[in-house]
């Protein structure tokens, strides 16, 4: 008889209070019994299913580690162990969670007015108003730490933007985008909350993604867009500011990245077992063995990697590289744990209803999203040479 599937195979969970891993089993319940029997039919359509969000907000895990305004308050150990469970179930609505929580809200904890959190910050974390994040622009992707082409000034009438931004995930049904342009007069970069019935602001939806397809993700037109002052965050005032909220999140995706790996591991390993041929379990076989065995060492390695990376976090140490580093691994791993899922189920691999297929595909937004490969590996290769090798 086959063992239990134990997809944590160095006990790296056993570390969790007995809160803590009741938390995670509750989260995990609810992504199983809620989440999981209606991603496949949104992942094939290209739709969200709004029917979830009211559920989101019951699970009360939105804004999990900010203190105050409505949020837990908890651990970023914590936070990344839920944002795994989701990534492990479906990616999409991890990156939906994801954006929401972390980039829109971080967005307002980090670099907002008091006044500001007060307003969204509540009924953001109870999915009352959606957050989107508005970073990447058609022609600006991996370089807009410089290269920002959006812009804003400071007039009369209030901060007027101007500019295109691309992929920003939950835009096309946001309340608030938080949108970064380049100030005209000092040239730094700067944040702005815009909400949707602004005037200025027009969001086109773009289609035929072939990964998280569960994820709406906009094309945004800024014209004129007028945004008065007291929806500009005060405390960002340089692309530093925009890079704290992004060492934050790419924790988090190195983190989703991790649940994504998991849950292809577990489905393969599963179908292994079920799965006969030449009359015995495929799982038997040695060749086999060697890509189950390859999967779980990539995983572990993960899992092991990203628990120290949020006691780095919680301890108040982690700098943009560790995160950046994590963010490479986890999900270039991942990127190899989810073909080799894909390549022991044979045909089947490719069907969605086996629910490793999801995975292939938005393995592949993972890798990219939150800085490539290259421009984090350029950022962890800065720290250790001293030489800055952007450009
Ligand atoms: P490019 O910058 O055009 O890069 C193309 C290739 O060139 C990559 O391989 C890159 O690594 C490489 N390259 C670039 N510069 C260098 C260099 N100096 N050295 C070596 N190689 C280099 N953005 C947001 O602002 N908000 C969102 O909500 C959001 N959601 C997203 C969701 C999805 C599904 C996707 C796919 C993207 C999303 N993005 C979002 C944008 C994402 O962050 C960018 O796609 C990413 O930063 C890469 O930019 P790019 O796609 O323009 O690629």
């Amino acid at each position: 008889e086959a063992p239990p599937i134990d997809a944590d195979f160095y006990s790296v969970e056993a570390k969790l209070s007995p809160e803590d891993r009741a938390l995670q089993l509750r989260v995990r319940e609810f992504l199983e019994t809620e989440i999981k029997p209606i991603v496949n039919k949104y992942w094939l359509h290209d739709e969200f299913p709004f029917e979830i969000i009211p559920k989101l907000a019951a699970l009360n895990v939105c804004g999990y580690v900010y203190d105050g305004y409505g949020c837990a308050g908890g651990s970023s150990l914590m936070d990344g162990i839920i944002a795994a469970e989701f990534g492990r179930i479906d990616p999409s609505i991890a990156t939906f969670l994801g954006v929401q929580s972390g980039l829109a809200m971080g967005s307002i904890y980090l670099c907002g007015s008091e006044e500001q959190k007060q307003e969204w910050l509540p009924k953001m974390q109870k999915l009352e108003k959606i957050g989107a994040f508005g970073l990447t622009e058609p022609e600006v992707g991996s370089a807009t730490a410089g290269g920002l082409t959006t812009t804003c000034r400071k007039t009369e009438k209030g901060w007027v933007l101007n500019g295109q931004k691309k992929w920003i995930g939950n835009s096309t049904f946001s309340d608030i985008t938080i949108i970064w342009a380049r100030d005209l007069d000092d040239n730094q970069v700067k944040g702005f909350i815009v909400r949707k019935e602004n005037p200025g602001f027009m969001v086109d939806k773009i289609k035929g993604k072939m990964a998280l397809r569960i994820v709406q993700n906009g094309l945004i037109t800024l014209t004129d867009c007028v945004v008065p002052e007291s929806d500009r965050l005060p405390l960002a005032n340089s692309f530093k500011d925009t890079a704290k909220v992004l060492q934050m999140t790419r924790a988090g995706v190195a983190w989703m990245a991790v649940g994504c790996a998991r849950g292809a591991y577990e489905n393969a390993l599963e179908y292994t077992l079920q799965r006969k041929q030449f009359g015995k379990p495929i799982a038997s076989f040695q060749l086999i063995q060697n890509h189950l065995v390859e999967m779980l060492s990539n995983l572990t390695a993960m899992q092991t990697l990203v628990f120290r990376l949020s006691e780095l976090q919680d301890e108040g140490k982690l700098k943009d590289e560790h995160a950046s580093l994590a963010k490479v691994f986890c999900t270039l791993r991942t990127r190899d744990i989810v073909s080799r899922a894909r390549e022991v189920m044979g045909g089947n691999g490719i069907l969605l209803e086996y629910n490793v297929a999801r995975f292939l595909a938005d393995a592949e937004a993972i890798y990219s999203y939150e800085g490539t490969k290259e421009i984090n590996s350029l950022i962890v290769g800065r720290s250790i040479t001293g030489f800055s090798a952007f450009v």
